[in-house]
């Protein structure tokens, strides 16, 4: 395994046998840097850790694939947001082009966290314009630019590449979510309701997961975010699909720790990324 190390991401590469395949995983990091003044404590802000989620899938790089984990939290910035899903009222003075704050900024969580928790809110005061475009420039577009060249990179060498966003979920939603108190499932499988992979690539996810015991949803409660619609598109070949994985598996979850079961899960996802990866053979040989 090779690794390559920036202020934004870290990314692992296969040393052989490389695969058009790709894991991304955008709120596995937790550094906090220094001109970042929260009001909210540390441990409110890593309940929306996605914590350890780049070591599970960190494995797969020994069967070709390649796995890119932010280190900023998602606190800061959040990767899986559109650059401009910011709300007006979070800014000090005006945004140089037209905002476009979506539903996710309306629950106080767009590109910048208004509300760590529900009724905690993040910020004292509304942030510097030059402040936030200095977070966009220094974490968020290198990631999003590497992640872009990695599977542009992949898609001409093989005609065709699978994008996995990977991400970790409470067991239970808090009112910020819009499944609020609802029991998860142990994997939510998103492909924006079919729009952004294959029906093939996705029930290979699907049934595979079901065939290791595991309770699988699809779209519901999550369908996929910004990421797997961004880099998307099945006509051209380019498949992303979004993979939640329900903390309870793997983590204690009050004290953000990993528990017995990290291991078997992390097995189990190598098994998971064989049969992904049989699939991709699969549909590269159809073609010729
Ligand atoms: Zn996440």
């Amino acid at each position: 395994m090779k690794t390559e190390n920036s202020e934004s991401y870290v990314l692992h590469l296969p040393q052989q046998h490389v695969q058009p395949l790709v894991f991304d995983s955008p709120h596995s990091g937790m550094v906090l840097p220094a001109d970042f003044a929260p009001l909210a404590s540390v441990s409110q802000m890593k309940t929306g850790w996605d914590a350890f989620v780049d070591e599970l899938w960190q494995p797969s790089t020994e069967q070709g694939a390649a796995v890119l984990a932010a280190t900023v939290s998602r606190m800061y910035i959040d990767l899986n947001r559109a650059p401009d899903d910011i709300p007006h009222i979070m800014l000090e003075g005006a945004w140089p082009t037209a905002l476009n704050p979506t539903a996710y900024s309306e629950r106080g969580m767009g590109l910048l966290r208004q509300w760590a928790l529900p009724g905690q809110a993040m910020y004292a005061k509304p942030l510097a314009v030059k402040d936030v475009q200095q977070r966009l420039a220094r974490y968020y577009q290198p990631y999003h630019q590497r992640l872009k060249q990695l599977l542009d990179q992949r898609h001409q060498e093989f005609g065709a590449v699978w994008h996995v966003d990977c991400h970790s979920m409470k067991s239970k939603g808090n009112a910020m979510n819009i499944d609020a108190g609802t029991a998860r499932a142990d994997f939510v499988i998103g492909n924006r309701d079919g729009e952004s992979a294959s029906a093939g690539f996705t029930n290979v996810i699907v049934e595979s997961l079901q065939a290791m015991g595991y309770q699988v949803s699809l779209n519901q409660p999550y369908k996929g975010g910004y990421l797997t619609q961004c880099y998307a598109n099945p006509t051209q070949r380019r498949h992303s699909i979004q993979i939640e994985i329900n903390r309870h598996l793997y983590m204690d979850e009050s004290g953000f720790s990993k528990h017995l079961g990290f291991v078997e899960l992390q097995r189990n996802l190598q098994l998971l990324t064989t049969n992904m990866l049989a699939y991709i053979e699969a549909d590269l040989c159809s073609v010729f």
